[in-house]
């Protein structure tokens, strides 16, 4: 008999166990059991009436799947109308939508770094941009944590022609931004390209939610290229690169993950059509995901957030993913963050507001937390 090929698995994963980095699934049940501090809804739109007839819709004129790639039979009139409304909401010339935020990083970063450039990618840049990195063959190298000067240095340094630039601008784990006017000012002296990641910027920061490059007065700016999920404020699924003319064209002919890889589903399209234009016909919602992230911090006893996500450090794995379970049982949904995600020692409950959040829950997340998170830290090991 032959020795079963996979059975390291079993010593892995009882490693994962004793180290209190177990990954359960565990799935969603109905929306009234559970407050969802969890999801990336920022905008509470998923169940929204307008954006589900707006999939339906989309579903009943086009079919349940895109049925192509972009180039042969997956592009509609409604994947480019959508392409021209996010662009001109964020006040880029152009679009393209990929099937995910992640399949849109990597062809983004890979269409326009080969080899022969340089990458210089902030250290907490989303798993996305990590692995366009790595598919790019270009040479990598990973500036401190928002350090435009160490960008500044690696990029003068540099010896290829071509760099490229990348940081999310709103950080996934700890919702710090990105200092992206100085970032800019160094990769347009240094002749490069900035790409920025808004995933978690658009829909909450900017006027109305048109993200915080636009916040930050660089909407337009050739050398810049935003790239954004539609997974998160636009409730919806797929991924957007948005910059000029001339870049969506090379994307079009050059990007890996767009040109090999089905087109955006039709419910998506139509699901995130409608998602913006609420947005723009309310376009306080970004505030209000703001104001309740606001009070999430005050309750949980951290510092003001600048984004929807509030990050709560308990420190060991098991503890955080023990406070996570405790939030659970009393009917409050909270993300838990350990390593590899996080570094070590710095296990976390990750809070996320939505516009959404009522008074009502905001009482029940008062109680609930205080008690969970009392006892959380009452298990720390204090330092000497
Ligand atoms: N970038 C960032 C910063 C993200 O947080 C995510 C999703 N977690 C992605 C990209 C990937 O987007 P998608 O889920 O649409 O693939």
């Amino acid at each position: 008999m032959t020795a079963d090929p996979l059975s390291w698995l079993d010593a892995r994963a009882a490693e994962r166990v004793d180290a209190g980095l177990r990954r359960e699934l565990r799935p969603r049940t109905s929306d009234t059991a559970c407050i969802d501090l969890a999801s990336n809804d920022y905008l509470g739109l998923v169940r929204h009436p307008e954006v589900i007839e707006g999939a339906i819709a989309s579903v009943r004129y086009w079919g349940t799947g895109a049925t192509g790639s972009r180039l042969v039979t997956g592009t509609t009139a409604e994947h480019e109308q959508l392409e021209a409304e996010l662009a001109e909401f964020v006040g880029a010339e152009a679009g393209l939508v990929f099937a995910s935020g992640y399949a849109a990083n990597l062809g983004a970063v890979t269409a326009l770094a080969g080899r022969g450039a340089l990458v210089v990618s902030d250290a907490g840049s989303h798993a996305s941009l990590v692995d366009a990195c790595r598919l790019s063959r270009a040479r990598v190298e990973i500036a401190p944590h928002r350090d435009p000067a160490a960008v500044d240095r690696l990029l003068a340094e540099r010896r290829e022609e071509r760099a490229l630039v990348l940081t999310d601008s709103v950080f996934s784990a700890d919702g710090d931004l990105a200092p992206l006017a100085e970032l800019h000012r160094v990769t347009r002296e240094n002749g490069a390209v900035l790409v920025v990641d808004e995933a978690h910027g658009l829909g909450v920061r900017g006027a109305g939610g048109r993200g915080l490059v636009h916040e930050c007065g660089l909407a337009g700016e050739p050398d810049l290229i935003i790239t954004a999920t539609l997974s998160k404020a636009f409730a919806a699924q797929g991924g957007v690169v948005l910059a000029s003319e001339r870049v969506r064209a090379h994307l079009i002919d050059a990007a890996r993950t767009f040109i090999f890889d089905t087109g955006l589903a039709p419910a998506a399209v139509g699901a995130a059509r409608a998602a913006l234009s609420l947005l723009r016909r309310d376009p306080a919602m970004a505030q209000r995901v703001l104001d309740r992230a606001a009070d999430l911090a005050r309750i949980a006893g951290v510092g003001q957030p600048d984004s929807a996500v509030v990050s709560v450090v308990l420190g060991e794995a098991q503890v955080a993913y023990d406070a996570a379970q405790a939030c659970r049982e009393r009917g409050l949904s909270v993300g838990c963050f350990r390593p590899p995600s996080v570094p070590e020692g710095t296990s976390r409950l990750r809070l996320t507001a939505r516009a959404d959040l009522t008074e009502d829950e905001l009482a029940t997340i008062a109680t609930v937390l205080g008690e969970v998170l009392a006892e959380a830290r009452a298990r720390e090991v204090v330092p000497a």
